[in-house]
């Protein structure tokens, strides 16, 4: 297709009100047939990814779904499910003199514990120290390259990241004194763990499909998802970003779960394929190790994180810096007392029920992980989510029908 056709679609996608009134209908009716067939009245589905959930909230779309539909945020959010111990770590190599190089949103984020005066890399910068932020790795590259000193590169993300570490190191982009601490992660292991962790409690229904990440799903391919779809038996639909790519993505969960079918679907053609980009996997495999790693408020998960290669050590920011790694030995909980990200997470708990939500817990001044980032769930249902909370509190005080 070429780049007018997809101009156009995204037009579509953006700005066809009328097909967003039929795809509504279609979701409404099919939720009837389902509901009645099922004997259910409420149907949970999960949207992993934070970018789904700024889409989803940011558009108000659980207003245009039946009352019964629920749909979960998932663990989708790298910032939010990094452990404190590594901020703690960054704060101290920073105070020691290293330049911390770090994404926009991972600047905010806040440590468990205060190390030397400082919870934040932004505190640390308030002190003195040397905190850059910067939108890439090349960036930092060329930055150390103009002064020459010990630098480390703050590499959190999932699986759309890696291939730009990867190509940085195998292309030899990246010079000596700039070392990367890889905490990049594996989305795969936490759906898993998302979806066990919600069959365990008997009142409350499991999620029962998912909207899975576009953007990963773009490197990983989408058969990443086929073993969760055959575990658990129930649709994954790889999703675009645009509302009416979720409200299909609804459509088809529906679709499948009134047919007894569950399969996974690409609804995002435009970008992603079965097998994903066997390049990127490749130099993936390449410069980086699969191991078991620890997840904020979550704790360890199996062969769920990347940490670079012995034959790449001396870019390692835990072998050249003396960094800490966690283990499942040394790991503690690192959720603020009374914050609820690591139940926001899962899915198990909307922002609005966490006591601190909009109170001591703002974009301005957060407290857990889920407010500092544009993709933290509390984040966006602070900026946007005045539509649902809105309505469900209507619903709660009966002004509106339940599915109204
Ligand atoms: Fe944590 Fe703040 Fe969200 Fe509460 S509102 S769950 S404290 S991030």
């Amino acid at each position: 297709m070429n780049s007018r056709a997809y101009r156009s679609l995204e037009g579509v996608l953006r700005h066809d009100r009328g097909l967003v009134g039929i795809v509504v209908k279609k979701i409404h009716d099919l939720w009837r047939e389902y509901s009645s067939k099922a004997c259910e009245t409420r149907l949970k589905i999960m949207d992993f990814c934070g970018t789904h959930e700024w889409t989803i909230t940011h558009y108000g779309i659980r207003s245009l779904l039946p009352g019964g539909i629920e749909l979960v945020a998932g663990p989708g959010c790298p910032v939010c499910v990094t452990p404190s111990h590594y901020v703690e770590e960054l704060i101290k190599l920073a105070l020691d003199g290293v330049i911390v190089y770090t994404y926009g949103d991972t600047y905010k984020l806040r440590s468990h514990v205060e190390v030397r005066g400082a919870r934040s890399l932004s505190d640390v910068r308030a002190l003195g120290a040397d905190v850059r932020v910067v939108p890439d790795i090349l960036t930092a590259a060329r930055d150390v390259a103009g002064h020459g000193k010990l630098s480390v590169f703050c590499g959190i993300g999932f699986e759309t990241v890696a291939p730009g570490y990867a190509q940085a190191i195998l292309r030899r982009h990246l010079p000596r004194n700039l070392k990367i601490l890889s905490l990049v992660k594996l989305t795969p292991p936490a759906m898993f763990y998302s979806l066990e962790v919600s069959r365990e409690k008997p009142t409350e229904p499991p999620i029962m499909g998912v909207i899975a990440p576009g953007h990963v799903s773009t490197i990983t391919g989408a058969k990443a998802w086929e073993p969760v779809a055959e575990n658990y038996e129930i649709p994954i639909v790889v999703s675009g970003f645009e509302p009416l790519d979720v409200l299909i993505s609804v459509l088809e969960i529906l679709k499948q779960l009134t047919r007894g079918e569950h399969k996974v679907t690409i609804e995002y053609v435009r970008t992603v394929t079965w097998s994903g980009d066997l390049t990127a996997q490749r130099n993936i495999s390449r410069v980086f190790d699969v191991v078991d790693d620890a997840w904020r408020g979550i704790g360890f998960l199996p062969k769920s994180g990347l940490r670079l290669r012995d034959k790449y050590a001396e870019y390692d920011a835990f072998r050249e810096l003396g960094v800490k790694e966690l283990s499942a030995g040394n790991w503690r909980h690192d959720m603020p007392s009374g914050c609820k990200c690591a139940e926001v997470v899962l899915g198990k708990a909307y922002p609005s029920q966490c006591p601190m939500f909009l109170k001591a817990c703002t974009p301005q001044r957060p407290v857990g992980p889920c407010m500092v980032s544009s993709e933290g769930t509390c984040a966006i249902w602070a900026k946007y989510g005045s539509r649902d909370l809105l309505l469900r509190l209507a619903r709660e005080l009966r002004l509106v029908k339940e599915g109204g």
